[in-house]
């Protein structure tokens, strides 16, 4: 199977969403096809290797949807990083500069013990400004930042030089 072929075919270019000059990259239909999403999930594991990670950091939303199989698959544990006032216990917080506006991001105190391998995975790498904010919440939690796995890195953006101290692996590059 030609991962990139099967990735870019299923993800669909939106115009002007969610803000006018945006092009959202929907996974949806990726989702919806149970062989390409595995295959995702497959490559994300064979890349970094089972028992090489603790713990999987998805990013809310579409981090999510990847990121808890990913777990599985990795036999590691699954800690959420979600918007403002969502975790309901303590959290530490992170604000930064996004594609399309602002956004605090949180992740709870306790969700690592010191020293855990974390990855963090998501759908779509634009500015870099949500990865680096989340591997800045796992650090400050006691986490080790083992990598940053996406679906789909905008290189026009230039998102890699915001994560340049993280190992990452995208699927494919547009
Ligand atoms: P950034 O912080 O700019 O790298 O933005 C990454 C986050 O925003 C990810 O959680 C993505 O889901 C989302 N995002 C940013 N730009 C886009 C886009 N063009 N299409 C889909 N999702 C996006």
């Amino acid at each position: 199977m030609d991962l990139q072929k099967v990735i870019l075919e299923r993800i669909r270019d939106v115009p002007d969403f969610p803000k006018p000059g945006i092009v959202f990259k929907d996974i949806t239909p990726l989702l919806a096809d149970h062989t390409a999403f595995a295959a995702v999930v497959d490559a994300v594991v064979a890349h970094h290797g089972r028992g090489t990670v603790d713990k999987i950091v998805g990013i809310e939303a579409r981090g999510f949807i990847l990121a808890a199989p990913v777990a599985y698959h990795f036999g590691a544990g699954f800690v959420p990083v979600r918007k403002r006032g969502k975790l309901p216990a303590e959290t530490y917080e992170q604000a930064y500069e996004l594609e399309y506006g602002t956004e605090t991001i949180e992740i709870h105190k306790d969700a690592f013990r010191p020293g855990e391998r974390v990855l963090i995975v998501d759908d779509v790498l634009a500015t870099g400004g949500t990865a680096r904010a989340a591997a800045e919440l796992v650090r400050r939690g006691g986490g080790d930042v083992a990598g940053l796995s996406v679906l789909m890195e905008l290189s026009f953006l230039n998102g890699r030089a915001n994560v340049a101290d993280l190992d990452v692996h995208t699927m494919v590059t547009v």
